[in-house]
């Protein structure tokens, strides 16, 4: 049994795994990549529309990788040693990303293998079947 300290530490460094994942996503496959990044998909995905139409290359762009709000948190802030373990599943959205009806980057498979292949490098616990339309889990306790 790990106590509650234990826990809390691993989901840190899984934390920073994460984010340097993203980092790699973006430079190598220019994704967008970001974390915690609005209250849910639905605001993230017209957001990013909104943010991207008519700036990102169709040519170069790799798709999206994000974390909402609301499925981006390992720790719960608050979380005290000592009390009842808030510690969560990290879940992703991945993806093209849809701008005024059309589909811009590769598919959402491609999208989950680069960053399946770029978790296996940098060693983030991470659960995955290949199926593109099943969210990257990412696994604080593994
Ligand atoms: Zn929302």
């Amino acid at each position: 049994m790990k106590t509650l300290r234990e826990k809390v530490d691993q989901a840190k460094k899984v934390q920073k795994l994460l984010t340097k994942a993203f980092q790699v996503l973006r430079k190598r496959f220019r994704m967008v990549a970001r974390q915690r990044y609005m209250c849910c998909n639905g605001c993230a995905g017209s957001a990013l529309a909104e943010e991207m139409r008519g700036k990102l290359d169709p040519q170069t762009f790799g798709g999206v990788v994000l974390t909402t709000k609301q499925s981006g948190v390992f720790v719960e802030p608050g979380t005290k040693l000592g009390s009842t373990a808030r510690i969560h599943d990290v879940r992703l959205t991945y993806g093209p990303l849809g701008i005024d009806g059309k589909k811009f980057g590769p598919d959402a498979k491609t999208v989950g293998d680069r960053i399946a292949e770029v978790f296996d490098e940098l060693g983030v616990p991470y659960e995955w079947d290949g199926d593109p339309e099943v969210s990257i889990k990412v696994v604080p306790l593994a």
